[in-house]
């Protein structure tokens, strides 16, 4: 599946540090055999890509729609629609599908999200016809 991951209190914390098992569990996406990508709402973040070196799992950056999710993906110049995505804003996974994450609590060695959304990945993606 193409896996669309939003930035912002998703893959990073408020303080723009890395959440605890990103590197991880981007490695074992990419080893089931999907593609990952970010978008965000302040548009293609390189500069997290650079900063955390996430370079061998990230394809691609993207301009996240913010309204009018589907009829935006061409004027954003995203290139398909996402097959899963995973947010931590409801109205993306509404539009698009996916996993609402949690941002990061204070004390980020407690977080764990990152190990359930996987879990719910791999649910999804066994189903017959998940991201066809
Ligand atoms: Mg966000």
């Amino acid at each position: 599946m193409n896996i669309f991951f939003d930035v912002d209190d998703t893959i990073i914390s408020w303080d723009v540090r890395l959440r605890p098992g990103v590197d991880e569990i981007f490695q074992q996406l990419r080893e089931d055999g999907h593609t990952l990508y970010l978008w965000s709402g302040y548009g293609p973040r390189w500069e997290v890509v650079r900063r955390f070196d996430l370079h061998e799992h990230i394809i691609d950056c993207f301009w996240k729609p913010l309204h009018n999710h589907h009829a935006r993906l061409d004027e954003l110049k995203v290139p398909f629609v996402p097959d899963y995505t995973v947010d931590d804003h409801v109205e993306i996974i509404q539009a698009f599908g996916g996993s609402l994450i949690k941002p990061a609590p204070m004390r980020l060695e407690r977080d764990r999200e990152m190990w359930r959304v996987y879990d719910e990945i791999r649910a999804f993606a066994s189903k017959p016809g998940a991201g066809e």
